[in-house]
């Protein structure tokens, strides 16, 4: 017995260490504590093959004391059936000591009893048959429960302990040779019982344990997949697991909004200063955001430049004001190196649920926002609205047919006088092209020039336009000129000079009959290209004209580091809405910085007799617009010429209302 007492001390402390020195023994303990109510059908065998035995010994050896003790297995087994099946162990709100509890209530009373019966047969001296029926029954249920509930060995071992017990102490009273063996045979059987079972358990704890790890590992792996490298935050994968968990966790008065942030030209850095220095300005943006973003927010960076945050806002309003942050924390200069670089970005917004009921529409159209934000000329925010959809089918349709137009012969130039407003004579006509679309009838250059630029058909389409403006004007009198517009794209192409040198040697026109037309963007990024684009065409006479004066940024510092000939007020100060008083200031303004500079100002968009004057009175030295002629096919534009150089039509006023 000391032996048995010894081992059992031994195991407790081994049990208590393993409990210690693991920390996720509470996990593992309660997948333990759950293998105990697994099966309960097993559990049901074993209680029906006790009762059945114990009411077959009693009818047997018509012992009254064993229809009692059936009674009370049958109770005991119901109520432990009963346990098994109603505790849920899945179920976390019942803790593993209470499950642990009510099993070993159950589990000892019913393998105490068990013995008791046994040994009773043995006392009561029922007969051989009877006796090896219980003690055998009572003995296999022991050793079969240590097998079963091996992972909670003081439960297993507790069971066949108390089985045995009274099988033992019956057998020392009695002390004949074979109930001493007998005795004997279950003082070893037990020690041999505890080693079996630990063996088990061990295996358990470790496997078990193991599986521990590599749910971890496996945790960890996934965690490390949906991170990006680079910044730390999560990428595309860590974006669409947050959002499939931040839709669950969502009631539906909750309002989200989705940014998402594309840097302007990043190619550029990276082409520029190279890509540990562009990986550092992304880490730095990165942590920018994640500085200015709501506590909960999810902030993500997808391949590349573009970053993308999520959160609950409060309104629309609340999303503008994180979309000004966003701006300002980009637009901070950065420090790398000691060197000072500056960043911008282009935002697209799109809220839940207005512009999308789940975490794939609301994406979608932010993305569509984002583009927008691009297209209208970079470095500001676009909210995500219904016609962005249509408008992006339309592009998407007129991006594809925009190839094929030029080959289909669907463009034409078409050319629109400026006068000069003094003597109100032609001085030269703005080349514009024109798109005459099958079935979707005449298209504005204002739709399809983005498009164009965008995917970079501008190119060849800019220089087929320059040709055939050089053409046309080839066949004017020689003091008149042509202005053909250039798209910064068009101009950053390399080779971008040689294209329009080429146009004028085919065309035989003289370069200083070519005007180039560029706008303000053209300027914002000081890009060296632009530069040595208008030196080399200014060398060889070609003259350039400012369009749009006081649409964009209109610093005039680029106004005396380039040798622009004109400057073209833009329309809306002479016909728009915001035309008036203030607009009129300007337009004098701009004059009279023209006339010190030698330059012409030309005014656009004229369209009545009262703005002629007014821009006339200013000191505009230019004008164009419907009130002289619509563009016009060269044809015309050649018979304008003529009947203005035609003695008999001196008197008729030029005026085409095409
Ligand atoms: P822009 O360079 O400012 O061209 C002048 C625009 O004003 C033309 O529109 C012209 O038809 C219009 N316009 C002329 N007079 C009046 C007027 O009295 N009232 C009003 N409301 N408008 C007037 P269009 O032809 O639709 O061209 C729009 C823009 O498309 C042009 O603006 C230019 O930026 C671009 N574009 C046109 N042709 C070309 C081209 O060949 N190449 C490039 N790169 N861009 C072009
Ligand atoms: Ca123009
Ligand atoms: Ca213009």
């Amino acid at each position: 017995m000391s032996s048995v007492g010894g081992t059992l001390l031994k195991l407790r402390s081994l049990y208590a260490s393993r409990k210690r020195a693991d920390p996720v023994s509470a996990q593992v303990r309660r997948t333990l504590v759950e293998t105990l109510y697994t099966q309960p059908s097993s559990l049901a065998i074993g209680a029906f093959n006790g009762i059945v035995a114990t009411a077959v010994a009693a009818w047997v050896a018509n012992l009254q004391i064993l229809f009692v003790g059936c009674l009370a297995l049958t109770v005991i087994a119901i109520a432990r059936v009963a346990a098994a099946y109603g505790l849920s162990p899945e179920r976390r709100e019942t803790s593993t000591r209470t499950l642990e509890l009510i099993y070993e209530i159950g589990a000892f009373s019913y393998a105490f009893l068990l013995g008791v019966i046994a040994a009773m047969t043995i006392w009561f001296d029922a007969s051989a048959g009877v006796e090896v029926l219980m003690v055998s029954n009572a003995l296999c249920y022991g050793v079969g429960i240590c097998a079963r509930n091996a992972g909670r060995p003081p439960i297993a071992l507790g069971q066949l302990t108390l089985v045995c017990l009274p099988i033992m102490a019956v057998s020392f009273v009695i002390g004949d040779l074979a109930f001493l063996t007998l005795l004997l045979t279950l003082a070893l059987l037990i020690p041999a019982m505890i080693s079996i079972t630990m063996n088990v358990y061990k295996v358990l704890c470790d496997s078990i344990a193991a599986a521990e790890t590599s749910a971890q590992l496996a945790e960890k792996m996934q965690s490390l997949a949906r991170t990006d490298v680079v910044t730390g935050l999560s990428n595309r994968a860590g974006l669409n697991h947050a959002m499939v968990e931040t839709m669950m966790s969502i009631d539906s008065v909750t309002r989200l909004a989705m940014f998402w942030i594309d840097l302007d030209r990043f190619k550029e850095v990276n082409d520029l200063l190279g890509h540990p220095i562009g990986d550092r300005v992304l880490a730095e943006v990165a942590r920018r955001l994640r500085d200015l973003a709501p506590k909960k927010a999810t902030v993500s960076r997808f391949g590349g430049d573009e970053f993308v945050i999520c959160c609950q806002i409060a309104d629309r309003k609340n999303a503008e004001q994180i979309a000004s942050e966003i701006h300002a924390e980009i637009m901070r200069p950065f420090r790398i190196d000691g060197d000072r670089l500056e960043v911008r970005a282009s935002v697209g917004v799109a809220l839940l649920p207005d512009d999308g009921s789940d975490a794939d529409t609301v994406m979608k159209s932010a993305d569509l926002a984002l583009y927008h934000a691009k297209v209208q000329g970079r470095s500001q925010t676009c909210f995500f609205d219904k016609s962005m959809t249509r408008n992006l089918v339309r592009r998407r349709e007129i991006e594809g047919e925009l190839r094929m137009a030029l080959q289909r012969d669907e463009l034409s130039v078409f050319f629109q006088p400026i006068l000069d407003l003094e003597t109100g004579k032609i001085r030269a006509f703005e080349a514009l092209v024109r798109w005459f679309h099958p079935d979707k009838g005449e298209l504005r250059p204002d739709e399809f020039i983005p498009v164009a630029e965008e995917s970079g058909v501008i190119v060849t389409l800019g220089n087929w336009i320059t040709v055939q403006a050089a053409r046309a004007a080839a066949q004017w009198p020689e003091d008149i000129s042509v202005a053909v517009n250039l798209s910064p794209l068009q101009i950053r192409a390399p080779g971008a000079a040689l294209g329009i040198k080429n146009a004028l040697r085919e065309a035989s026109l003289a370069p200083s009959r070519l005007e180039l037309e560029v706008t303000e963007s053209l300027f914002i990024d000081d890009n060296h290209a632009t530069g040595a684009f208008i030196e080399e065409l200014s060398a060889i006479g070609v003259s350039f004209a400012l369009d749009d004066f006081g649409t964009g940024y209109s610093s005039l510092a680029y106004i005396n580091t380039f040798p622009f000939s004109k400057i073209k007020v833009d329309r809306s100060f002479v016909s728009g809405p915001n035309a008036g008083r203030k607009s009129d200031a300007i337009i004098r303004a701009v004059a009279e910085m023209g006339s010190t500079l030698g330059m012409d100002i030309v005014a656009e968009g004229l369209e009545t007799a009262e703005q002629v004057q007014a821009v006339r009175a200013a000191g505009c030295t230019l004008g164009q617009g419907y009130y002289f002629s619509r563009a016009v096919p060269d044809y015309l534009a050649s018979m304008l010429l003529t009947q203005e150089r035609d003695p008999d039509h001196q008197s008729n006023k030029l005026r085409n209302r095409g």
